[in-house]
């Protein structure tokens, strides 16, 4: 099977469009989604109907919760809260019972997904050790993650050593036998690597690889659609950094 893997999009449609051109070019025949379909950006019912339109497997992220519901809405910033605000009043019903009723994570034959972090779904795996703690929760050999809006891999050998290759320019990972990997596509709609392009990884489960690809899309689109609806220029700007 082969998947596109996509997270963080964050209400950016811009940018979820030319992913999903990228994914669909490779060939993908199935679409994960690791969660914060919304927040910070313009267009939530529009990134919320693409998704469903095709299908994709999604898990809810922080953003998405606090969405329909104010959970955990005090952990975030004062311009994350601000478009959360605005998201609570833009959402359709239908797309508010899509967003409330996605599960933490989800289980396939060969690989998991969670928001953060397996088992505690919205903690941030940011490093090695932060990594090392998450292992030890972990049964699939192939774990994606979201959250830090960072592409990058962790690795764990059968002697419990982890390591960290940042993935910020794309790359490949060809999973080896015995090793245990926790993958993260990075964002596709606010990447914070400092790499302002779109991520998403591609998952070729039979030949056992997954390729990091970034994809140009038109920043200025989308913040230009952020002023129109009067949210945060902060979040408009780090766009153009990607941070
Ligand atoms: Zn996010």
């Amino acid at each position: 099977m082969r998947y596109g893997v996509i997270s963080d999009i964050h209400s950016n449609l811009e940018a979820l469009q030319a992913v999903l051109r990228e994914i669909d070019a490779w060939g993908a025949q199935a679409l994960v989604c690791l969660g914060d379909v919304v927040g910070y950006g313009p267009d939530p019912n529009e990134c919320c109907d693409l998704l469903r339109a095709r299908g994709c497997l999604v898990i809810s992220g922080n953003h998405d919760e606090a969405a329909v519901s104010d959970a955990g809405v005090e952990f975030f910033n004062s311009v994350a809260r601000q478009a959360l605000t605005w998201t609570q009043t833009q959402l359709t019903p239908e797309n508010r019972v899509f967003l409330a009723g996605l599960p933490r994570e989800r289980k396939f034959e060969n690989f998991s997904i969670v928001h953060g972090a397996p088992g505690a779904h919205f903690d941030y795996i940011s490093d090695a050790i932060d990594a090392q703690r998450a292992f030890a929760r972990v049964d699939s050999a192939v774990t994606f993650i979201g959250h830090t809006h960072t592409a990058e891999v962790f690795y764990q050998d059968g002697a419990r050593r982890t390591y960290h290759q940042k993935l910020a320019q794309g790359g490949r990972v060809t999973i080896a036998p015995g090793l245990r990997y926790i993958i993260n596509p990075g964002s596709v709609g606010q990447p914070r690597d400092l790499n302002p392009r779109s991520s998403c990884a591609l998952f070729d489960e039979d030949r056992e690889e997954v390729e990091i690809r970034r994809v140009t899309y038109d920043v200025g689109r989308v913040r230009e659609r952020m002023r129109d609806v009067n949210l945060p220029s902060e979040l408009g700007a780090r766009l153009i950094v990607g941070y």
